[in-house]
């Protein structure tokens, strides 16, 4: 058993750099990651990160917000969008302060390229490569700061005293057994949950398992229902070619090479935002312009040097995984799953209902980027949202002290449950269930949605929780680095969230953002401008709804 004033679960951006901030406030702090923080899914992000600096073009904090309001089709909580956007730039100097390096303008200012819908050039990045420099420049930090990692450690379940979270269960990968981690207040920053759909830009670590945890705690999740799709990810494996691409100049083109975006957003084209541009795509595709089951995102224009200078680990990833070389030819690309907008429910200082809990990153649903997220938000809400819960678990330890009593028997129960998992000889195997799971969640909870195939959905889902429930085959019984258990484990995760936003999705009678119905093409701002929150109920997800935030910008009519 191990104890720290304050525990964060997960080491990407938002973990990181939670853990970093509480530190500065003096109390001891912990961290649990099943990765070590270097190869968490953070280090992916290619594009960039959002801050209303105007280094290449008017810009302004209240511009980003009402974008970001826009953007997240009027479901974002307004009051959550403009801290974001207000603390945008203090958080960004404050990484460059930290070492990260940024690609320059002339004249040595942080560069900017824009986005799709952010109306101003506000994306910072280096090169295409800015969450792997962020991650590690984050990470130096943490061992700087002198916090606590326990790398390679998968937490399993929170601990609760009745009422207050006490500390989380890790199963130790390295040296096998479950730990106890007791802490004062545990921040869940996790990461998001793209595993549960085939074909998706997302790591084989991406499965839900904070959000998860939460949820059978007893603490809601909010929006469940809304996962976007990114428009330019590799037909073959679902690798992301940046947004970035298209905000230095890149086209999208059909098979017949008609630039196809003005015909669905005539200001916007392939800046649109990226619910609406994958819709496009995917029209273009079910209507029979494509190009085997793509469509073509051509870079020839912009010349070598440009590529090279700006984009070159997207060209690497074309020659790589397609073949192609986006200097002389276009990359066939498609709709993939990428971002989860929801997550556990949280204020601006990521508190949850339940005291001593705590969630940032993409695990968390602040709701910032409500319906559809704009590209370069996410990495922006990971340091804001991460630094913020960070000096909130902080400062309520030390205003609180120690919090409730860690019962050392959670531990042993837990041993007791990966016990009867290693005792199932025969059955199916973890790896069916995932595979089924990803693909029907693709095929019938995917970009357009209808009542008919959400129902198939969830009655998949709910076949899959039962054969899990019935105890899957873990083949490896040993204790030392057993991946083949840790897949098991985040299946029952996966199976859970899944049922969550299946399930949302079928009650959310309209088209909003990321969600698309078929049968329910517009959207119900008076039945609808609501935030979906789903409850544990002895297994089974539970609904009901919370208005959402609205300060500024009343709902209006949403086209680029
Ligand atoms: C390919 C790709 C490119 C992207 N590009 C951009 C971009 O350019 N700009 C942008 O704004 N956004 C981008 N995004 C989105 C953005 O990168 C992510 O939303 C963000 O990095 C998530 O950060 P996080 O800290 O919440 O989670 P992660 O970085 O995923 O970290 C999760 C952490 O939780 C740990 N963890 C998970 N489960 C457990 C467990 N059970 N026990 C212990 N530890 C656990 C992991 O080890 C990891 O350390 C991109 C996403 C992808 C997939």
């Amino acid at each position: 058993m191990v104890r720290h004033d304050v525990v964060v679960v997960g080491a990407g951006l938002a973990g990181m750099r939670a853990a970093i901030e509480a530190s500065r406030y003096g109390v001891d702090v912990g961290v649990v990651s099943k990765l070590h923080p270097t190869r968490s899914h953070s280090g992916a992000a290619e594009g960039g990160i959002n801050a209303a600096l105007g280094n290449a073009g008017e810009d302004s904090p209240e511009k980003h917000t009402f974008f970001t309001v826009k953007g997240s089709d009027y479901l974002g909580d307004q009051d959550a969008i403009a801290v974001m956007c207000a603390d945008g730039p203090g958080d960004i100097y404050e990484l460059e302060h930290m070492g990260a390096i940024f690609s320059r303008t002339e004249d040595g200012r942080i560069a900017q390229r824009p986005f799709g819908a952010g109306g101003a050039p506000r994306t910072c990045y280096a090169a295409d490569i800015t969450g792997h420099v962020l991650l590690h420049v984050l990470y130096e930090q943490l061992v700087k700061s002198g916090v606590t990692v326990y790398e390679e450690w998968f937490a399993l379940d929170l601990v609760t005293d009745g009422e207050r979270c006490v500390g989380v269960t890790a199963w130790d990968l390295v040296r096998g057994g479950v730990q106890g981690v007791e802490a004062s207040a545990v921040v869940l920053a996790t990461g998001g949950l793209g595993r549960i759909y085939r074909g998706t830009t997302n790591a084989y670590a991406c499965t839900g398992d904070g959000m998860s945890m939460a949820w059978r705690a007893g603490v809601p999740l909010k929006d469940m229902e809304f996962m976007q799709f990114h428009p330019t990810t590799l037909k073959s494996n679902g690798v992301l070619i940046t947004e970035g691409c298209r905000g230095e100049g890149g086209y999208l083109r059909n098979a017949e090479g008609d630039r196809f975006m003005f015909n669905y957003a005539p200001n916007a084209g392939e800046l649109a935002s990226r619910d609406v541009v994958s819709r496009s795509e995917q029209t273009e595709i079910d209507e029979g312009r494509g190009v085997d089951g793509t469509v073509l995102l051509d870079l020839t224009h912009l010349g070598a040097k440009r590529i090279n200078e700006r984009l070159h680990g997207s060209r690497e990833l074309a020659m790589d995984y397609a073949g192609v070389d986006p200097i002389e030819e276009p990359i066939p690309v498609r709709p993939g799953a990428h971002y989860h907008m929801g997550g556990i429910d949280t204020d601006v200082w990521g508190r949850t209902v339940m005291p001593g809990l705590y969630a940032a990153g993409e695990c968390a649903c602040v709701s910032v980027h409500g319906a559809n997220r704009l590209g370069g938000n996410s990495l922006l809400e990971t340091v804001v949202f991460g630094r913020r819960s960070g000096a909130a678990a902080a400062q309520d330890v030390r205003r609180d002290g120690m919090g409730g009593v860690f019962s050392p028997s959670a531990v042993r129960v837990t041993e007791r449950a990966i016990g009867r998992m290693l005792d199932v000889n025969e059955g199916e195997r973890p790896y069916v269930l995932r595979q089924e799971l990803a693909e029907v969640m693709y095929e019938d909870a995917g970009i357009f949605r209808t009542a008919e195939k959400l129902e198939a959905c969830k009655a998949a889902v709910t076949d899959l929780r039962e054969r899990y429930a019935r105890g899957v085959v873990v083949q490896d019984k040993g204790r030392t680095f057993n991946s083949d258990l840790i897949q098991a484990i985040e299946l029952g995760s996966m199976l859970q969230m899944a049922d969550c936003l299946v399930t949302g999705a079928i009650a959310r009678t309209e088209s909003r953002g990321a969600h698309s119905r078929l049968d329910y093409p517009d959207r119900d701002d008076e039945n609808w401008l609501r935030h979906t929150m789903a409850h544990y109920d002895d297994g089974e997800v539970a609904l009901d709804y919370k208005p959402v935030t609205i300060t500024e910008y009343e709902p209006a009519v949403r086209t680029y």
